[in-house]
């Protein structure tokens, strides 16, 4: 049987989710495009909610709500502003791994304190010449007795100065491609960890992405997550969670920039008609419309399937991929109805497509998205 309907936790959720797009999100998200300035007074108030960590488990002292509660939730953030919900996301992609692979002292440990105060960590995977290809990456890890020794140098690390500590990808038999690689979680404040400047992006700018470089880093055996050689199975698996997220936020983005074009086209005019009654600009509204729908059954159906145990990497990667596409071309058709105001950053569309752009990089490329959907129609 196929049911859309919202259980009554689930519309709550939702509901508390706008409320707090609405009331916070949106009211600072100007302010943090143009400083640039991490909104940690919003993120702690979304804590304090119980909007950020869902997925934590209840054994952790956390909510332990599943990948599609954090969908709907992560639609209403994006409305708000996605530099702000990628903050919010970026700890759910570092806790990830850890709720996967990690055993329970680790979980107990670096997942419980997050229950307890508003802290953040980092996914500490792509480094300045390993994006795409993961198995590229250079960090080594070497044992020395009950110690690991990390060096190497990560980029694009989202939270990166904010964490307290860090999933890290390296490589310990660098012969064995990703087969070598394992799997840590760093601490922030050990020896050797430095951070960089914050990067100054095109969009997203209340988010903090940073490069991140271990020199010598000693990292007892204990935080190792899981066996050697399976940190690439560990840091691939958590994307599977996490893109339905990501692709959540994408749909509340493109339906943000949606209803402010639906609203300037019936406001505005010309030949003596509100724009929507061209019908260019009627079908060009029309398509958004669509194609948010679309975009958030993918979404849905990603979160639905692995919540019901089922392997979802294939849906996954077609709400990540979907959603990412909608939200770019939908907030550049937002661009286009609202013609020259549109260009002007008074006026909010504008924002909105640089803040689209990264949907389509980020957490695995478009490109990607589209190798992982084919091995999987074709390997499977
Ligand atoms: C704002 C921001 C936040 C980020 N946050 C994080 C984070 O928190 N943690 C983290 O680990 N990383 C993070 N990243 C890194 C991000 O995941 C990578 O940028 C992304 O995976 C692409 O890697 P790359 O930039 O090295 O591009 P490359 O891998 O060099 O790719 C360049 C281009 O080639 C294409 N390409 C590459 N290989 C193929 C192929 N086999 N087939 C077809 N096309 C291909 C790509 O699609 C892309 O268009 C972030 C990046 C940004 C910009």
């Amino acid at each position: 049987m196929v049911d859309f309907k919202l259980t009554s936790e689930q519309e709550a959720l939702r509901r508390l989710a706008r409320d707090f797009a609405v009331n916070e999100i949106r009211k600072v998200a100007r302010h943090h495009d143009e400083t640039g300035e991490y909104p940690y007074a919003t993120l702690k108030k979304a804590w304090e909610l119980g909007l950020m960590n869902t997925h934590i488990p209840e054994s952790c002292g956390g909510l332990g709500l599943g990948t599609f509660d954090g969908v709907l939730i992560a639609e209403e953030n994006g409305w708000g502003c996605t530099g702000i919900s990628t903050a919010m996301e970026a700890n759910t992609l570092a806790q990830v791994p850890v709720i996967v692979a990690g055993t329970e002292a680790q979980k107990k440990k670096y997942l419980g304190r997050m229950t307890e105060e508003c802290l953040f960590c980092a996914y500490g995977v792509t480094e300045p010449d390993a994006g795409s290809d993961v198995a590229a990456i250079r960090t080594r890890a070497e044992r020395r007795g009950d110690k690991y020794v990390i060096n190497g140098e990560k980029m694009w690390i989202t939270n990166g100065d904010k964490a307290n500590w860090y999933f890290v990808l390296a490589k310990t038999d660098p012969t064995a491609g990703h087969k070598g690689m394992t799997a840590f979680i760093v601490e922030r404040d050990l020896p050797g960890v430095s951070v960089s400047q914050k990067l100054w992006n095109m969009g997203q700018r209340a988010s903090d992405t940073r490069g991140i470089t271990f020199t010598d880093v000693e990292v007892p055996v204990e935080n190792r997550l899981g066996e050697e050689g399976e940190g690439f199975k560990i840091a691939m698996k958590a994307f599977d969670k996490t893109r339905p997220l990501v692709a959540g936020a994408a749909v509340g983005l493109a339906r943000a920039a949606f209803e402010y074009a639906a609203d300037y086209a019936k406001e505005r005019k010309s030949f003596g008609q509100p724009l929507y009654n061209h019908q260019a600009i009627a079908f060009m509204l029309a398509d958004m419309a669509k194609d948010i729908e679309a975009a958030r059954l993918l979404v849905w159906l990603s979160g639905w399937t692995i919540d019901q145990g089922i392997r979802n990497t294939k849906q996954a990667a077609m709400a990540k991929c979907f959603a990412a596409d909608v939200a770019h071309r939908v907030a550049s058709d937002a661009v286009q109805i609202f013609g020259g105001n549109g260009f002007n950053c008074e006026y909010p569309v504008e924002k909105l497509l640089r803040d689209s752009k990264i949907f389509q990089i980020y957490e695995g490329t478009s490109q990607i998205q589209r190798v992982i959907i084919a091995k999987e129609i074709f390997s499977r």
